[in-house]
């Protein structure tokens, strides 16, 4: 078992470095299995789905960062190496090697290595040979490609945005592997990627969005006699890739027919609602005059600040929503988080109480608006640790780094050392803001937010700022990705 996760937003600056996954998670051996032992997550699916199973896990290498610009070339190459190392001779497990499960992404973008899934797949399978069952669990983002497809026997993705299913999904590539060890049958596999890149807020598995519907009618083909296996992946419009884009990847039990109709009837689900995945957050302005009227006492209305979600790759620093907040005079709001180190080292030297005169946020990419300006009350400075509740990630850990929330003229500002997405409502708890008590909550989030901070807002609205995770995806400069493909082209023909 092992893996490297990394989901690249090509249009980002800022490479990701090794440095970058040593700051989240980047475990060797033994490790692994700890990490995972407990944990809600990919990992602690297959460490328990094994155990259960009585397998002898052999752990390699888990390495994750957070979502940003490119991987350099050599924190790839490290990790993929340090990875198939574990595997190759002389290789000191238990023999044989009864299957790999490796827990990927699926849109990671490497210098030089547009499809690094694809590329470690491919690696793994030659060290490993063609009759050891290799299955992958991939994020519901992933870009899948036809050299990830052909490479593993079975790739499984999430079946949830937010991701509330990454345990159960660790727990089934576990099952599959052996049940792939007990019976010489390969699975059939089909592959359709769709010509469509879906922005995120449209992605999501729960409301009334097409990717819903899409979900549903994959569960029910899932039902069908001979299948094993249907994963619809949302994709990653970010990552400007040959591979980008929305999929479908079906396995049967050797029925490669059953595997390309189902493959072109779930595919044509969503072909037939591209147009619904055409979704825009209202402007800050007036997002700000519904929040004040729809929010009641005790049920914030959160507003979400889709373009700038530092869990799509984005700075996490743009302001453009901080600064209305203020000019609009909106107390009783709080906003989580900006990532601004500068400001947090600031407020640390005036101490809880004092005031830091200076700009906040807005460091990164002029675009994403300018620097703040105010006389910034520090209210709290903390370790910025916390658990999650979920129900997304429960029990997990975040570490925002160190962390200050500053007020200025009844608008708080949670300010952390780290990029890091606001989905859980322990981070303004932590912080010492009871988020129930807030007219108004901002977070820089995309989705995931909504699995925990829906059942305490009295709404939910999206709020389209500029930012590298917006929902408008023909502004984007694409250079790589197929076309002709839906929205960037206008004649597109698909399964006709
Ligand atoms: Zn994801």
């Amino acid at each position: 078992m092992g893996g490297i996760s990394h989901e690249t937003n090509t249009f980002s600056p800022m490479k990701t470095t090794l440095d970058a996954f040593r700051a989240r998670a980047y475990l060797v051996g033994d490790a692994v299995v700890q990490q995972g032992r407990g944990a809600r997550n990919v990992l602690g699916g297959i460490v328990d789905a094994a155990t259960e199973a009585g397998a002898t896990l052999v752990p390699t290498l888990f390495a994750s960062a957070t979502p940003g610009g490119v991987v350099t070339r050599e924190a790839f190459e490290h990790l993929r190496d340090r990875l198939l190392d574990r595997l190759r001779p002389p290789y000191t497990g238990p023999l044989p090697l009864s299957g790999v499960v490796l827990a990927l992404h699926g849109a990671m973008v490497a210098e030089g290595e547009e499809d690094a899934e694809g590329a470690l797949l491919r690696d793994v399978r030659a060290v490993i040979g063609p009759n050891v069952p290799l299955v992958a669990v991939l994020d519901f983002h992933a870009n899948v490609s036809s050299l990830m497809a052909t490479s593993a026997d079975l790739l499984i993705g999430y079946g949830t945005y937010p991701h509330v299913d990454t345990y159960e999904r660790g727990q089934e590539a576990v099952e599959h592997v052996l049940t792939l060890r007990r019976r010489p049958l390969h699975p059939a596999t089909a592959l359709r990627i769709v010509p469509l890149l879906a922005p995120l807020p449209a992605q999501r598995t729960t409301g009334p969005t097409p990717m819903r519907d899409v979900m549903r009618h994959a569960e029910a083909f899932r039902r069908e006699p001979g299948v094993v296996s249907i994963s619809v992946a949302g994709g990653f419009p970010y990552s400007d890739v040959p591979a980008a884009g929305l999929s479908v990847h079906v396995a049967t039990d050797g029925d490669q027919s059953l595997a390309d109709s189902l493959a072109d009837r779930v595919a044509s689900t969503v072909w037939d609602r591209r147009a619904r995945f055409a979704t825009r957050g209202l402007p800050p302005d007036e997002a700000i005059d519904q929040a004040l009227d729809l929010t009641k006492p005790g049920r914030p209305v959160v507003l979400a600040d889709v373009a700038d979600n530092p869990g799509a790759g984005a700075a996490g620093d743009g302001t453009t929503l901080l600064a209305r907040l203020l000019a609009r005079g909106v107390t009783g709001a709080a906003l989580g988080v900006i990532a601004d180190p500068e400001t947090v080292a600031a407020a640390a030297g005036v101490g809880v109480g004092g005031v830091v005169q200076r700009g906040v946020g807005g460091r990164t990419d002029s675009r994403t608006g300018a620097p703040v300006e105010a006389a910034w009350r520090v209210c709290a400075l903390t370790d910025g640790a916390f658990t999650n509740r979920g129900p997304m990630g429960t029990g997990g850990a975040t570490r925002l780094g160190r962390t200050a929330v500053l007020e200025a003229g009844g608008v708080e500002v949670v300010v952390c050392e780290r990029r890091v997405q606001a989905l859980d409502p322990e981070l303004f708890r932590a912080a010492g803001i009871d988020p129930a008590a807030r007219r108004v909550l901002a977070v820089k989030s995309s989705v995931h937010f909504r699995a925990a901070f829906e059942p305490l807002a009295a709404a939910v609205l999206e709020v389209e700022t500029p930012g590298l995770s917006g929902s408008d995806l023909v502004s984007l400069p694409y250079r790589r990705v197929r076309r002709p493909i839906w929205p960037l082209d206008r004649e597109v023909r698909f399964l006709a």
